[in-house]
């Protein structure tokens, strides 16, 4: 395709080259290179304008300090006491938190148990990318997790996630994983730096604007 083009971008410190590097000359790191398709037609926004372009308030109006809502107000326990130990207390609302850990670990199985806790009280919205709503189904039935207030959706593509959130309006969002979402203005392939920036930025966006807590994987 016209315009496009494949780099190298180091995962650790994003430092970018034409061709592979086995050493980072910028943070030192080895083997951080990976490949990157990057779009360098006129209308392909730069990581600089993306995030400038960003808005992390609903509206851009100024509001006096003492207006403002305090975080500490909209905090909710998720009901797993360790969980929120480490959150400060809580789910906080219009945040995102990631959650990571070594392949195999047990992080969706977390996941899944925080969203039944969770959807006893409050509309979550569950986004797989990782497995098929049968295995998910299977692993719910083996941890005892019930319904409630519990919606799953299969879906790596963040405009029709996005949309399905816009309908469903979630208290809580939970994306696993953000390695598998993909969004399709940008042609490399998810996984890729340019995908979890972008679409990282996305939920980070809805987020803010929306009020829904967001935890991705
Ligand atoms: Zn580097």
């Amino acid at each position: 395709m016209k315009g496009l083009k494949t780099v190298y971008i180091c995962s650790t410190c994003e430092y970018e080259s034409p061709k592979w590097m086995g050493k980072c000359p910028k943070c030192g790191a080895w083997n951080s290179f990976v490949e990157d398709v990057i779009d360098t037609s006129a209308q392909t926004k730069t990581p600089a304008e993306i995030k400038r372009g960003y808005s992390i308030g609903s509206d851009s109006h100024a509001v006096p300090l003492d207006k403002l809502e305090a975080d500490t107000c909209i905090r909710s326990l998720t009901g797993l006491g360790e969980l929120d130990r480490v959150l400060g207390g809580g789910l906080v609302k219009g945040s995102v938190v990631l959650l990571t850990g070594e392949p195999g670990i047990g992080k969706s199985t977390l996941l899944l148990q925080i969203s039944g806790i969770l959807g006893e009280t409050r509309k979550v919205l569950y986004i797989s990318g990782e497995e098929s709503s049968g295995q998910l189904k299977l692993r719910a039935a083996r941890l005892g997790v019930k319904g409630g207030d519990l919606l799953v959706l299969t879906e790596t593509n963040i405009d029709k996630i996005l949309k399905e959130t816009d309908s469903v309006k979630p208290d809580v969002l939970i994306v696993d994983s953000i390695q598998t979402m993909f969004t399709p203005q940008s042609a490399s392939s998810p996984g890729s730096v340019s995908q979890v920036r972008e679409t990282a930025l996305s939920f980070i966006s809805k987020a803010k604007n929306d009020g829904i807590s967001v935890i991705l994987v």
